[in-house]
């Protein structure tokens, strides 16, 4: 079989395909986990209980106000907007009332509920144990009235099993003395993970593939050569590769190779920045999103980190410098010592594309021209966190294995 691409979500999919007994060839033009894919650069959250999608009840409303907030979450690249549309009317319907935010939530729960223990074993035989870490994971908010503003996504969560502790303004800054003080209500939810590199851990995991036989091809898919309904082929930049069977894995790039295998799906970037801080002299002691900024800081090997925005601009627009800009004004504003020391600090920055559906679901199933071919991107914010199980599913179908899942809500075909 031949895995498409080398993120997250593919070298989960060639290690759990080499376990599965298949014989594999990563197609992958970059070096696995390297800042070109968005597994390099995001938050590293291992949240499994981020089951709600972006868009709830009355999302509509709130979007002129993030858009006209010079440091609000939200970008629109205004010549993209005709393009964007349909995607983005979808996206706003499908998180439209309660009943269908549920049911997002309780299909992409099936997904995530045990990735923190997934991406502990995969980590442990990639050998680098250490980038997992399973401490829980906080939301901070200013006051209990913002946290009531995120009533109904908890409560979502709440019916999907999720459980969490509340932490006082004395207990948070007992535990986080670093944060600014504004900040009155934790929200600590035990259960979830993070890792603590992500670019290298991808890296681990595609080494450790290699190493199990799977065989390397630097080199850009281009599509398939399908007859009577059965792949025959993958074509490349550097040619065909013979095979019988393939897994989409390519991340928010995705969208071409699906059409060619039958499945037009509605795939978007939702664009986003990070932004790194070298030799920051403070910082959380949990992985923390705050509510006011929706933004996510975190320690990583190279520093501290913060991620987040939401530009809607396509894949091609250069990126806005700005918007990684406002996450390390947003920083610095939580940790007020950071502003203080600013001078001492190098400061990087990044973008990345999540491949998004508008319905908040990964595409996971077969593609419609033939079922040798498995789609298995579109994971949008959660796809580092879903990447383990995604893995395990791709080489089930591939395998002829009845998936540990109902893949019925993650249908390619279910947008027709
Ligand atoms: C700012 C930000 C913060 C985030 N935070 C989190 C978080 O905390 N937790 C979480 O779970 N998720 C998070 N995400 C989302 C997560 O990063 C993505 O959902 C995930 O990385 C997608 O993984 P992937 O393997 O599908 O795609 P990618 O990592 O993009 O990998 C796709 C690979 O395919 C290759 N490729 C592309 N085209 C082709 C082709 N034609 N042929 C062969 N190879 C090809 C690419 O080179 C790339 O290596 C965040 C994203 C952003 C932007």
């Amino acid at each position: 079989m031949v895995v498409i691409g080398a993120g997250a979500v593919g070298s989960a999919t060639a290690i759990e395909a080499l376990r599965a007994g298949l014989r594999v060839t990563v197609v992958e033009p970059g070096e696995p986990g390297g800042p070109h894919a968005t597994s390099y650069g995001n938050a590293g959250w291992l949240s499994s209980h981020s089951v709600v999608p972006p868009a709830l009840p009355g999302a509509w409303r709130k979007v002129p106000g993030w858009l006209a907030d010079p440091l609000g979450p939200l970008a629109l690249r205004w010549r993209y907007l005709p393009r964007a549309t349909p995607w983005l009317l979808r996206y706003l319907a499908s998180g439209w009332t309660e009943a269908r935010v549920q049911r997002t939530a309780d299909a992409l729960r099936t997904l995530l509920a045990d990735a923190p223990a997934l991406h502990t074993r995969l980590a442990a035989e990639a050998g680098v144990p250490q980038l997992i870490e399973q401490r829980g994971l906080l939301h901070a908010y200013r006051s209990r009235a913002e946290f009531e503003g995120d009533a109904l996504a908890w409560r979502v969560r709440q019916r999907t099993g999720v459980r969490w502790e509340e932490w006082s303004a004395d207990e948070l800054h007992r535990r986080e003395p670093d944060l600014d003080a504004r900040y009155t209500l934790g929200i600590f939810v035990p259960e979830a993970g993070h890792c603590r590199d992500p670019g290298t851990y991808v890296a681990a995991l595609a080494r450790h593939a290699q190493a199990g036989g799977a065989e390397r091809r630097a080199t850009r898919a281009t599509g398939f050569r399908i007859e009577g309904g059965r792949l025959r082929a993958v074509l490349t930049e550097a040619g065909e590769i013979v095979c019988d069977s393939a897994a989409i894995c390519a991340g928010a790039r995705s969208g071409a190779l699906a059409a060619a295998a039958g499945s037009a799906v509605p795939l978007e970037s939702e664009r986003g920045y990070h932004v790194v801080v070298e030799g920051a002299p403070v910082g959380p002691r949990t992985p923390v999103m705050v509510a006011d900024g929706k933004l996510i800081a975190h320690w990583m090997d190279g520093g501290l980190r913060a991620a987040g925005q939401v530009e809607i601009g396509g894949l091609d627009a250069a990126p806005d410098w700005r918007r990684a800009e406002i996450l390390h004004r947003h920083l610095q504003s939580m940790f007020p010592a950071l502003a203080e020391t600013a001078g001492a600090t190098a400061v990087k920055h990044w973008l990345g594309h999540r491949p998004s559906m508008p319905d908040g679901l990964p595409c996971i199933g077969p593609s419609a021209a033939s079922a040798d071919i498995v789609l298995a991107f579109g994971h949008g914010h959660v796809g580092l966190c879903g990447s383990a199980r995604t893995g395990r599913l791709a080489a089930q179908l591939l395998a002829g294995i009845a998936p540990e899942i109902s893949l019925v809500p993650f249908a390619p075909k279910r947008f027709g």
